[in-house]
């Protein structure tokens, strides 16, 4: 095994394959706060990437209530139970990673669902943290929370479903860090659907190969954001490319949000797969449940949260603004623009949405425009 480093770690760990960064990395990040599990991201992929036979159970976006929703069913659970103690010295993490921990002669930890643990993909939803008797929550309404957790392939800078395909079927394109699975080398050993952590490989019984999210990179590769991302009705979603903590552009709106700011964490990051997907955590959900699931930082995350200034307020305003990749960002006074890479604006949004006050009685036409005058 070599050596590489994973920042998300604090430390070097041990993968397969030696340190190979691609040129650009996909990122994403996820406001879980604003996130009300519509599911029309889940539709607008299905319908773009998994209407065809064989892929009637595939999600590869899907939205769960934690703390007990799941796709596949206790996908998450299972793991971090087998995993044993994950313990953090500060932002160093002291346990073992899912490639550490692998059992002798396999790649990663992990484990296959069976038919049945991707029969009830939307179990627990809208299920609270605990039992609230009838008519309770008039008198006291803070006993229990849930949230809304929307999921895709992380894109790994470490992919664990690459890392244990024994026909090298599975790799990220340098271009862009987009992990992809070539289904002519596939042979169906569904190695990489019971290494991947999150679950998100999907064996296709009619092709007898793998499938997975494929980031919509020829939408990427046109500048524009995926499916899921421009068809969020909550807003809550941005795509882009995240750099090196060492090399973090303030400019670069990822990288403002994880890096500088530092408010959009990385799921499960001790599975040591360098995730791609950042999540904002949710605001009133306890922190013991959040770290584990974010990993440390998520106390200074939602208190930078709380009290955004312009900055991050007005930055988090252009989420869902335009269906173009916007890999620079400034702000000016009341406006915030999504930007180019040479500066040239894509989209301005007012730093605050103005308010018109419409008269009950409008003088000019002599009528009445609201129904309450
Ligand atoms: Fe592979 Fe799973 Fe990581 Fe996606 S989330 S790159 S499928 S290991
Ligand atoms: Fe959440 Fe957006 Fe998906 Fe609706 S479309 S479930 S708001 S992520």
């Amino acid at each position: 095994m070599a050596r590489v480093t994973n920042w998300q770690l604090g430390r070097q760990m041990s993968y397969w394959y030696p340190e190979s960064r691609p040129k650009k990395q996909f990122a994403a990040i996820f406001d879980t706060n604003k996130c009300i599990a519509c599911q029309t991201c889940t539709l607008a992929c299905k319908t773009t990437w998994t209407s065809g036979r064989g892929q009637e159970y595939m999600l590869w976006n899907n939205v769960e209530t934690k703390p007990y929703g799941f796709y596949p069913l206790g996908w998450d659970v299972k793991l971090l139970a087998e995993l044993g103690a994950q313990q953090w010295n500060g932002s160093t993490y002291e346990g073992r990673t899912i490639f550490e921990a692998a059992r002798a002669g396999e790649r990663a930890l992990g484990w296959r669902p069976d038919e049945h643990d991707y029969a009830y993909a939307n179990v627990g939803e809208d299920d609270c943290s605990g039992k609230i008797d009838k008519g309770a929550a008039f008198v006291a309404q803070h006993m229990a929370w849930f949230f809304y957790l929307a999921r895709i392939c992380n894109h790994c800078t470490y992919p664990a479903c690459l890392a244990s395909c024994p026909r090298g079927s599975i790799y990220k394109r340098p271009e862009d860090g987009i992990v992809v699975l070539d289904q002519s080398r596939c042979r169906g050993y569904q190695e990489c659907v019971k290494a991947c952590p999150y679950k998100k490989v999907f064996y296709n019984p009619m092709t007898g190969t793998s499938e997975k999210c494929i980031a919509c990179f020829p939408k990427i590769e046109q500048g524009l954001q995926p499916q899921c991302f421009v068809n969020c009705i909550g807003k809550i979603r941005l795509a882009g490319f995240i750099s090196r903590p060492e090399d973090a552009n303030p400019d670069n709106p990822i990288d403002y949000l994880v890096h500088v700011r530092k408010i959009a964490k990385p799921l499960f990051p001790q599975l040591g797969l360098e995730p791609n997907v950042y999540y904002i955590p949710p605001i009133h959900v306890p922190v013991q449940f959040t770290q584990q699931m974010f990993g440390p930082g998520v106390e200074q995350a939602i208190a930078a949260y709380r009290n955004a200034d312009d900055d991050l307020a007005g930055l988090l305003g252009l989420f869902g603004s335009t269906e173009q990749i916007i890999p620079r960002w400034k702000r000016d006074k009341q406006s915030v623009y999504g930007l180019k890479e040479d500066g040239s604006e894509v989209v301005k949004v007012p730093l605050r949405e103005p308010i018109h006050e419409r008269l009950a009685l409008d003088p000019q036409f002599n009528v009445v425009r609201t129904n309450c005058p």
